[in-house]
């Protein structure tokens, strides 16, 4: 089975607006919706904080730690289309980072649940 890690924005799920953390993410992976192509298991969640310096970082410590190298790494729905934006970069320019500091493939969004 394939493996995720994925990035929720801290912000949003500060909020408490029935957000990420709970189930979306982990339910799309479980069942292959979304931006899931197949049941994928989550090996890590990891939390944006603002201004998202640390979430590179984090996501590199959570693979060295679990000992675990997901094929993918997903930012999660409530960060890719977050309203308003993030003030501080795109999806695409967080994707980018993450990429460049893992070298894994980072995809946009996770679900498309309500
Ligand atoms: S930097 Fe942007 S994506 Fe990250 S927690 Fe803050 S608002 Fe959310």
């Amino acid at each position: 089975m394939k493996k995720a890690i994925v990035v929720g924005c801290g912000s949003y799920m500060d909020s408490g607006y029935g957000c990420p953390g709970e189930w979306r993410c982990l339910k799309a992976g479980a069942m292959g919706d979304g931006k899931f192509e197949e049941p994928t298991q989550v090996v890590g969640f990891v939390k944006c904080e603002c201004p998202g310096r640390s979430a590179a970082p984090n996501v590199g410590m959570t693979i060295k730690l679990s000992e675990i190298k997901p094929d993918a790494i997903y930012l999660s729905s409530c960060m890719v289309g977050a309203k308003p934006d993030c003030p501080y970069s795109t999806p695409e320019e967080k994707a980018k980072y993450i990429e460049e500091k893992t070298g894994i493939p980072v995809i946009l969004g996770t679900h498309d649940y309500k």
